[in-house]
């Protein structure tokens, strides 16, 4: 491929605005300009004056649009719909805006690489003549469930299990999105979710975040319907194959970062004596659950990293932090991707946020899953038996939480059982696989480059 070519060619990537939106699309942008394109990726407003954010984060180049909120994102909105309404109408107006502005520059825009969950950018594009790639970030089982359903071959809410769909494993009640299970409990991010596939058939491209010999089932089947183009895990390239340079971390962090203090305490423990705690960026837990889950990881008496964001911190109780001496450490950021590197880490409980499973996977981390909603109830499946690289909670159903002796225990197995071996030795060959996948060559690389050329030969 011509470089000079390629870097005519300009790319806007189109993120939710979230945490585990924009890390996705940031890296895949750094990837791209990697191989000679021009990416400039869109936050909100809110964000970029929030985190005092630069016009360029390494090579990228950023840019904002509304989402209807400038003064205070999400939490300013009385309600989900509305924010989703203004999001739409505020990022449609301003993502035209801004395919405007460039216009009239040497460097215009050729394509909108979108996520599905704002299919409205997909729209905005093809009204400027531009290209469209819709670029999932769940896994591709997930997506090809909301494929089903927004096709009606599937029906909500879906109550009557095992559920059987081409290319995945059979699905019991409990490993389904909380939003095809339960669709009325968010109703308004239930019609987003399932929407992704109202317009994507006008998509020039389909990309997924995720790797071929990941999901090759559910890759096969999907591409049956929709051409999908696997080109994950966009995980920082220097902790998979090393040829981005500088590229070590996301590098739009919407939480202030607590790096310093959870890297040099991390250094100080024994290899694999921790275990690392996150819920992502955006799920809560009951005081009820939080209470469950500190006494077992008390009695599983491990060391033990969580991060806890500022604004869950009240649900600690109050003496809590003062006691934890240097078993514990609660931190309201970490990197997580450099977390997971540090050797003294054993295993992650996390919620199966798409973002957070790739990253242990690719990074040969064993998990506990506990799974809270969207698309985490089919991660954590996959994660435990197809995968086979951590164990899942149980539920206790009637109290709709999980109980300490159960954290205890999923702890215990992978931090010092049998079973712990085993998972280890499984995410490791995972690793291997994810490190293959982009490296040169690999599927998700060969896929990168089909996509680039032809971008660029449109
Ligand atoms: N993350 C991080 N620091 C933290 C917790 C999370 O950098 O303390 C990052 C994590 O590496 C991942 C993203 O935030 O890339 C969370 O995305 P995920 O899909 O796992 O969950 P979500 O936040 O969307 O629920």
């Amino acid at each position: 491929m011509e470089t000079q070519t390629a870097s005519k060619f300009h790319v806007l990537l189109v993120p939710y605005p979230g945490q585990g939106h924009v890390n996705p699309m940031m890296q895949f942008a750094r990837r791209l300009v990697s191989k000679g394109l021009k990416a400039t990726l869109v936050v909100s407003i809110f964000i970029a004056k929030s985190m005092k954010l630069g016009s360029y984060v390494g090579p990228v180049q950023l840019d904002v649009i509304s989402d209807g909120y400038d003064d205070g994102g999400f939490p300013k909105a009385n309600s989900i719909d509305t924010y989703l309404e203004r999001l739409k109408a505020a990022g449609s107006r301003t993502l035209a805006d801004l395919i405007m502005k460039y216009e009239k520059t040497p460097n215009p825009i050729d394509c909108v690489i979108y996520e599905p969950f704002l299919p409205w950018a997909l729209d905005v594009a093809k009204e400027f003549g531009l290209l469209g790639a819709a670029f999932f970030t769940q896994p591709c089982a997930v997506d090809y469930i909301y494929y089903n359903i927004q096709h009606k071959l599937l029906s909500l809410p879906i109550s009557s299990t095992p559920v059987s769909i081409p290319g995945l494993p059979l699905l019991e009640l409990r490993d389904l999105p909380s939003f095809a299970r339960l669709p009325d409990s968010y109703p308004a991010y239930a019609e987003m979710l399932i929407s992704q596939f109202s317009n994507a058939d006008k998509a020039d491209f389909v990309l997924i975040n995720t790797f071929y010999k990941l999901e090759p089932e559910a890759v096969d089947t999907m591409s049956k319907v929709c051409p999908v183009l696997t080109i994950g895990p966009t995980v920082p390239s220097i902790y998979l194959d090393k040829r981005i340079e500088d590229d070590d971390n996301y590098g739009v962090d919407l939480f202030p970062l607590d790096a310093s203090v959870s890297s040099n305490w991390l250094s100080s423990k024994p290899e694999r004596s921790v275990v690392y705690l996150s819920f992502g960026s955006f799920c809560g837990l009951s005081d009820n659950q939080m209470e469950e889950l500190l006494w077992g990881l008390k009695r599983s008496n491990f060391y033990f990293l969580w991060v806890i964001r500022a604004t869950e911190e009240a649900k600690l109780p109050k003496t809590f932090k003062e006691n934890l001496g240097d078993k514990g450490l609660i931190v309201n950021w970490s990197c997580q991707v450099k977390v997971l590197t540090n050797k003294a880490v054993g295993c992650f409980l996390t919620h199966c946020g798409w973002n957070s499973t790739i990253e242990a996977m690719s990074l040969g981390v064993p998990m506990v899953a506990m799974p809270l909603w969207s698309d985490q109830p089919v991660n954590a499946k996959l994660v435990e038996d197809v995968w086979k690289v951590g164990i899942r909670v149980k539920v206790d159903e009637e109290k709709g939480i999980v109980p300490r002796d159960e954290i205890e225990f999923c702890i215990r197995e992978i931090m010092e059982g049998e079973k712990g071996k085993e998972v280890k030795k499984n995410v490791e060959k995972w690793s291997e696989l994810a490190i293959e996948a982009v490296s040169k060559g690999g599927t998700s690389d060969k896929n990168i480059d089909e996509f680039v050329s032809k971008l660029v030969k449109t």
